[in-house]
């Protein structure tokens, strides 16, 4: 910023691409601070992730810039801090012991996962201290880092190093609320907010705190924005989040256009853009071989990719490929999870082995051949805060049959209202519902003229990140200076 003092932005999350991703929250924090970067006006924003386990730390050009301990109950935990470069951007890998005891980035053990993420949160704040690196914004991601917003207003409210510090916490899933974790925010010196207007139940609970505690929230959709205050989304918090409404805006998600372009990516067998989608069969084909499918370039492809989890809704998609079993068409599935939710992909492509093949893993390059090789993706959710797959899948030409809320809602438009249409969208979360998308889409899908023109249509969305970027700049700017 030219004239002024660039405003330092603290940006911490539990994961980020390239490092380590395990869901969209990784996608978004690998190029959300980088486009952030790269606008005109750019803050002066450093990333800090934890050194998970699970980074190969030979890929990167890891600097070790310091170490320090974090105070838990009567001992201290010792952080090891490394640095590196990524186009450009600074980002922190923080590490110590209770990183390395944890093989995944999750488990299903909340207090160590809450344990660990707690260490982080407040290593990420006494680094900048370390640095003598004076943050003017602390913008937290989800629940993980939310013990670091809330440390903030209480342990460190009076410290003069974060005297001009503000907060704003992103929440890419609200469900998932840190339930649990109380006893690890404790053991770090974080007190429950009693008294709070927070209910009874989530006054020991990282994300309720973070929502306490920030001075501003947002979601990663307008139309989840608007959901979270409803009860069937608001996972209980929704009459307190109602308090927060003036402080809280819905900003969509970009996707990084460089990292998906079927036109580069080096996963797909054949490389395509929107004037040479004649090239794209090539990709169905190898993808059918690959997933033990008949090779046949007419019959339709759905796909789905997703955590195997109850808000992605994949037996929604199950029963409905039931439902629509007497019709020509293939299924691909990728995803890892609930083990009872793979078992149930798992039988379905038992039943019908000509049909469907169930791919129970995570593979990233799977996922990109599935993208460009499928006709259409399946995205059932119960919710979807904003949601990536469908935009990928956009980019790729595999047209979406999604369920209409939230961010899904928000970036397709239903083939029946408009010529400006890009997939097929569904109402209830049902598998009758679902049934009745696809079917509507298998019959179009004959029509290549009406087929392909979707799909071109797809293919240009703008879901870059420009215009975000610059509404998180704003929300930054509106930030400084404010009465904390
Ligand atoms: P969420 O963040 O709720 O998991 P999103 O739609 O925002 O959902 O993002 C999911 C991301 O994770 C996409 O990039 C998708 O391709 C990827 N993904 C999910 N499951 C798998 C898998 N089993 N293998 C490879 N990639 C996966």
């Amino acid at each position: 910023m030219t004239g002024k003092e660039q405003i330092k932005v603290i940006f911490i999350a539990s994961e980020a691409a390239p490092f380590i991703k395990v869901g969209g929250l990784g996608d978004v924090a690998g190029s959300l601070p980088f486009a952030i970067a790269q606008l005109p006006e750019a803050p002066d924003i450093r990333m800090a992730i934890p050194l998970h386990t699970g980074i190969d730390q030979s890929e990167f050009d890891l600097k070790p810039v310091t170490s320090f301990k974090v105070k838990r109950k009567n001992r201290t935990v010792l952080a090891e801090v490394f640095q590196t470069e990524v186009d450009g951007l600074t980002v922190y890998l923080i590490g110590g012991a209770p990183f390395a005891k944890a093989e995944l980035v999750y488990t299903s053990d909340t207090l160590a996962d809450g344990d660990k993420f707690t260490f982080f949160s407040l290593a990420a704040l006494e680094l900048c201290k370390q640095l003598d690196w004076q943050p003017d914004i602390l913008h937290a991601q989800d629940w993980h880092t939310s013990p670091a917003v809330y440390a903030l207003k209480t342990t460190l409210k009076d410290d003069p190093f974060f005297a001009n510090t503000a907060s704003l916490l992103t929440v890419h899933n609200l469900p998932y609320l840190g339930n649990g974790a109380g006893p690890a925010l404790k053991a770090y010196g974080l007190p429950p907010a009693a008294n709070s207007s927070l209910p009874d139940w989530a006054q020991d609970i990282p994300l309720p705190l973070g929502l306490l505690a920030a001075n501003k929230i947002n979601t990663v959709s307008s139309g989840y924005a608007n959901e979270m205050l409803t009860p069937e989304f608001g996972a209980g918090m929704e009459d307190f989040l109602k308090t927060r409404k003036k402080d809280m805006i819905g900003i969509v998600n970009g996707l990084d256009e460089s990292a998906w372009d079927p036109s580069t990516d080096s996963a797909i067998a054949a490389n395509f853009s929107s004037d040479t989608l004649q090239e794209r069969q090539k990709n169905k084909l190898a993808l059918q071989q690959e997933v033990g499918l008949g090779q046949d370039p007419e019959i339709p492809l759905l796909a789905f990719i997703g955590r195997m989890d109850y808000q992605k809704g994949i037996e929604i998609a199950i029963g409905a490929l039931r439902l629509i079993a007497n019709l020509p068409w293939q299924a691909v599935i990728l995803g890892t999870g609930d083990p009872a939710i793979e078992a149930q992909a798992e039988k379905l492509a038992a039943e019908f082995p000509d049909k469907v093949s169930a791919v129970i893993r995570y593979d990233g390059a799977l996922a990109r051949r599935i993208y460009a090789g499928s006709d259409m993706m399946m995205i059932p959710s119960r919710y979807e805060p904003c949601g990536l797959i469908q935009m990928i899948a956009m980019r790729y030409a595999s047209v979406p049959a999604a369920r209409a809320t939230g961010g899904l809602r928000d970036t397709i438009t239903d083939f029946n209202k408009s010529d400006q249409s890009t997939g097929f969208l569904f109402q209830k979360a049902s598998s009758t519902a679902m049934a009745r998308a696809l079917r509507r889409a298998l019959k179009v899908f004959p029509d290549k003229r009406r087929w392909t023109a979707l799909q071109k249509r797809g293919m240009k969305q703008d879901f870059s990140w420009k215009n975000s970027a610059v509404k998180y700049l704003d929300i930054y700017a509106s930030l400084l200076n404010t009465n904390k």
